[in-house]
């Protein structure tokens, strides 16, 4: 992991444009009562592996994704932007 910052400082406010979402957490978003926002519902826990970065379930005791570096090193941006 490369931790020379290589973002543009905007990239560094909340860009994501596609959110990961786990299969069974959505389903079981899809039928309560009251209506929960997917990001209250999910418990994820978020880190670095032996082969790259995993996201898993912590409701569900699973796998969401796992990416693989595939022994590269890529660019991570540790820079913080405080918003309020
Ligand atoms: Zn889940």
């Amino acid at each position: 992991m490369s931790h020379k910052p290589t973002l543009p400082l905007e990239a560094l406010s909340l860009s994501i444009t596609q959110y990961v979402v786990c299969s069974k957490c959505a389903d079981e978003l899809a039928h309560l009562d009251p209506p929960q926002s997917l990001q209250d519902y999910a418990k994820m826990d978020i880190g670095f592996t032996d082969y790259g970065v995993q996201v898993w379930c912590r409701r569900h005791k699973a796998n969401i994704v796992h990416i693989d570096f595939q022994g590269q090193k890529p660019a991570a941006d540790f820079r913080r932007l405080e918003t309020s």
